[in-house]
């Protein structure tokens, strides 16, 4: 075959750079690499989310409630993406998923 083989469609975001490029690995399934193909990133996020619970069980143990918020956020963004949570709203909905607001 003289054609070029398709390229993986995700985009992805440079580091440090708000302008996003097309991700430059061939594609081998659905149109995605294997690092982007949306199982891949669904197992990626399903192990990220169970390691950062974990954690988060931890840290909240020794936080007292004024604490609590500011622990959460360095602690999320030890295992989340920055660029996902940069606005105060997602950081927000995120709290509300993992913290129990009696
Ligand atoms: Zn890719």
């Amino acid at each position: 075959m003289s054609k070029d083989k398709p390229r993986c469609k995700e985009s992805v975001q440079g580091e440090g750079c708000w302008r996003s490029r097309m991700c430059s690995r061939y594609a081998v399934k659905g149109g995605y690499c294997h690092q982007h193909h949306p199982d891949t990133v669904k197992k990626r996020a399903e192990a990220r989310d169970s390691r950062f619970k974990a954690h988060w069980d931890r840290v909240r143990i020794r936080s007292d409630k004024q604490n609590a918020l500011s622990d959460f956020v360095t602690a999320f963004r030890k295992y989340y993406a920055k660029r996902l949570y940069k606005d105060r709203r997602s950081m927000e909905l995120a709290w509300e998923k993992y913290e129990d607001h009696e």
